[in-house]
């Protein structure tokens, strides 16, 4: 038997797919090449937009279609958030197409859900994160509501970089983020895994960790009340073998002095945060709940870069937000231009389901002119960019080297410590290793230069 995972949305959803992988392999499936070739295709969905949940409903057609072509019904397993946020209402959506739904909390019971399906093929079944049970099935009552994850289990698809979990879930609510419905409430990993899980990681040969949380640095160790995020990142700086260490995503309000002195004291630790701020209004910003002001975000940064000069941000703003006005708008723009984001992920404001803002705010900025709102902060962005980018041409970077170019196999790319994605012409066996680049001319969201020295 033979499964295929596709995979929408953030990094966490790209380790869920890691640890799926691994469960399954370990179970006796083997991964497809493709879904025509799978018996099992899983689509990981992300639900924090609109549209990436639309996404899923095409891709269901398409795999319908395939079925029909190919003449045979591969097994559809639905995992990730919008399986967590629709349940059963996704099975009676795609008319028959998806026979499991599997919560974002369920992942650990994969194997044992296809198998419970694949034996009952003549009907659906589905599990909620909740105990639920469906009309005429027994649903298995989840066990695992703890965050915890077997060692040795995960399938790495990164040959580079490993991503860790360390916290699971939020609860902060704002109010227009699903992740709180989706991901459930806040648990903390022990910090014996989370270490026993980055020596694995250097031990399969990975240099950079990536340690993830949806507040990553809300992290407290349920097994060392000495243990806050600034010490984990300390432990996780001693761990032999692992070269650079990242973290996603920071809340600004739990960036205190002790996190922000890790990050410039400790060397492996990546010189780059990513400081979500989502509005540059503080009166767009109560309305989110986002429990800060622009003048203590524009404070945080300040101190950020009095502490850290060479450190790079990056971002993510939501245009349209309801009751946004065109003054609370050029506040965000105002913001972006005077931090200087070296990148930004920028979204048109959509409802989603059970939010505060979905329940209580009208949706009342125009797609017309949540559009011309975007065009303009990206329009923006670019040119902050740029400006960025230009200031780095002769600079030399440490970078390591991830990938080669989808165009040519002998260009190389990678990330220097601040995360700017730069390319250069190098060997293949480069893959994996430290090179020194010097910056020769900027792209669209990247650099191009020239290695100098041997890779380490
Ligand atoms: S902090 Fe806010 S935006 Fe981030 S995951 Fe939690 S609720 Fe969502």
């Amino acid at each position: 038997m033979k499964y295929f995972i596709e995979t929408y949305g953030c990094q966490m959803n790209v380790h869920d797919t890691e640890r799926m992988a691994g469960l399954l392999e370990q179970s006796g499936y083997d991964p497809a090449e493709s879904d025509r070739d799978a018996d099992i295709v899983i689509v990981n969905t992300c639900s924090v937009r609109e549209r990436a949940e639309e996404k899923l409903y095409t891709r269901l057609g398409e795999i319908k279609e395939m079925s029909r072509e190919i003449g045979r019904t591969p097994l559809v397993v639905v995992a990730g958030c919008v399986a967590q946020q629709e349940g059963d209402r996704l099975i009676k959506r795609s008319k028959g197409v998806v026979d499991l739904v599997v919560g974002t909390q369920q992942v650990k019971m994969l194997p044992m859900l296809v198998k419970e399906t694949a034996a009952s093929r003549s009907e659906l079944f589905m599990i909620d994160g909740r105990p639920w049970r469906p009309e005429g099935r027994i649903a298995i009552e989840n066990p695992y509501e703890d965050p915890s994850f077997p060692l040795g289990i995960v399938r790495r698809g990164d040959p580079v970089r490993a991503y860790v979990t360390i916290i699971e879930g939020c609860n902060d609510f704002c109010s227009f983020c699903v992740v709180p419905y989706t991901r459930g409430h806040e648990r903390m990993r022990s910090k014996a895994e989370i270490l026993a899980e980055v020596r694995e990681a250097a031990d399969s040969g990975r240099r950079e960790v990536q340690l993830l949380g949806q507040i990553v640095n809300h992290y407290q160790a349920p097994d060392d009340p000495s243990c806050d995020f600034p010490a984990l990142l300390e432990a996780v700086h001693e761990v032999p073998g692992i070269d650079r260490i990242r973290f996603a995503s920071p809340h600004p309000r739990h960036t205190s002095d002790r996190v922000i002195a890790a990050v410039r004291d400790l060397p492996k630790v990546c010189k780059h945060l990513h400081l979500p701020v989502q509005s540059g209004s503080s009166r767009v910003l109560a309305m989110m709940r986002r429990r800060h002001t622009r003048g203590e975000y524009l404070d945080l940064v300040a101190r950020i870069r009095a502490a850290i000069p060479n450190l790079q941000l990056s971002t993510d703003i939501i245009v349209g937000f309801p009751g946004e006005t065109e003054a609370d708008f050029d506040e965000t723009l105002s913001l972006t231009d005077g931090v200087g984001y070296h990148s930004i992920y920028s979204f048109k404001y959509s409802e989603r389901p059970n939010t505060l803002a979905s329940k209580r705010m009208p949706d009342d900025v125009t797609d017309e002119e949540k559009t011309r709102r975007i065009v303009a902060l990206q329009t923006l962005q670019r040119s902050v960019q740029s400006n960025l980018f230009q200031r780095s041409i002769g600079t030399t970077h440490q970078v390591l080297v991830d990938a080669t170019s989808r165009r040519h196999e002998w260009e190389l790319t990678g990330r220097t410590s601040g995360n700017t994605v730069v390319n250069f012409p190098g060997p293949p066996e480069w893959l994996g290793k430290m090179v020194d680049v010097t910056i020769e001319r900027t792209g669209p969201n990247s650099v191009w230069g020239q290695a100098v020295g041997d890779p380490r």
